[in-house]
């Protein structure tokens, strides 16, 4: 505890605005680029097999919820422009709340999904849902809920909990919209950069800064790894360039014990793919999705369907 208290930035001598508006900023303006475009990025594969990934994780947590509960409620915590919408339509769920920091986005994922219901078919019960633009590491939840009580089955952040991890009020705030509104036997599942594989490709060299054309990443300082506020710069393709913090998982796991939370599984992407792509369903989801390069992909550059997001597309297809 001592540790975390010298090497927590948030005491008040220090800056308090942190980096938040530069975040929120970052993602207000990133353009969507339609699927055309997004087919010759150098990306392309990059971001089918994080769909794919997110798509299977989702699916089978919904899969374990529902064997206790029909009616599913979701949290999306950092909902982005809405990139999880159908898969949560896929999920059969009944009502989702979609909260980001950056408020483009969030009216993005609106647009979205109130496009999402007009082109349903009308015997289709699609989820109903709430849209709210918080800054989640600093702005409780339940002040902003339509419905202070609601209780959620699940909380899913993807891509998105390593920004709390500036301070350790930060971290303990997202945690806490996380988790406090879940009902018991709710799960929070997400996904986040291996902060074990950033340090230990940053160590191996003599450079504070890695990567390649596609992707960069830069430590402010190197040798150095406070428990919270350890930045580093992530660049990639012009699609990522905002400040992110190293997340230290044991901390992280021992923080979520305040909310009673027991760690289920924590996975690198390449054991998940490993475990999951024996399992039929799931490749066949890899090869519609254009997951793997070395999947077929003769449907790569036909499309000019600007469809709601990878997985939609490819299933369409
Ligand atoms: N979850 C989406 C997905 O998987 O497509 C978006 C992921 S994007 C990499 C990260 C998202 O986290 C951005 O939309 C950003 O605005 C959001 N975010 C970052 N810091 C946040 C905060 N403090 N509160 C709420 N959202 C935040």
């Amino acid at each position: 505890k001592r540790k975390h208290e010298e090497e927590d930035d948030s005491s008040p001598t220090k800056k308090r605005h942190g980096h938040g508006e530069k975040v929120a900023t970052h993602y207000n303006l990133l353009q969507e680029t339609g699927l055309a475009a997004r087919s010759q990025s150098r990306i392309f594969y990059m971001r089918n097999f994080n769909n794919w990934l997110k798509s299977v994780l989702i699916g089978e947590v919904l899969d374990t919820v529902r064997q206790s509960r029909r009616e599913l409620s979701v949290l999306d915590l950092g909902c982005g422009k809405g990139g999880d919408l159908l898969k949560w339509r896929k999920g059969h769920i009944s009502r989702l709340v979609c909260v980001d920091i950056a408020a483009v986005s969030v009216d993005q994922c609106q647009v979205r999904y109130e496009d999402m219901r007009k082109r349903g078919h009308p015997n289709e019960r699609i989820f109903s849902a709430e849209f709210i633009t918080a800054d989640c590491t600093k702005e409780l939840l339940t002040d902003k809920l339509k419905d202070p009580e609601m209780q959620f089955d699940v909380t899913s952040c993807q891509f998105v909990y390593h920004y709390s991890f500036e301070t350790q009020q930060q971290a303990d705030l997202m945690l806490k919209n996380a988790c406090e509104q879940l009902r018991p036997g709710g799960y929070f599942i997400g996904t986040t950069p291996d902060a074990y594989e950033l340090v230990k490709r940053v160590e191996a060299i003599d450079s504070n800064s890695f990567g390649n054309e596609v992707f960069s990443v830069t430590f402010q300082k190197k040798g150095h790894y406070p428990l919270f506020g350890c930045q580093y710069d992530f660049n990639l393709e012009g699609v990522v360039n905002v400040p992110e913090f190293l997340v230290y998982f044991p901390l992280f796991e021992e923080m979520a014990k305040k909310y009673n939370m027991r760690l289920v599984f924590k996975k690198t992407f390449s054991q998940f793919f490993e475990e999951h792509i024996k399992n039929n369903q799931h490749k066949m989801l890899m090869q519609r999705m254009q997951a793997l390069e070395s999947f077929p992909t003769e449907n790569r550059n036909k499309s000019s369907s600007d469809s709601l997001d990878d997985y939609d597309h490819a299933k369409r297809k």
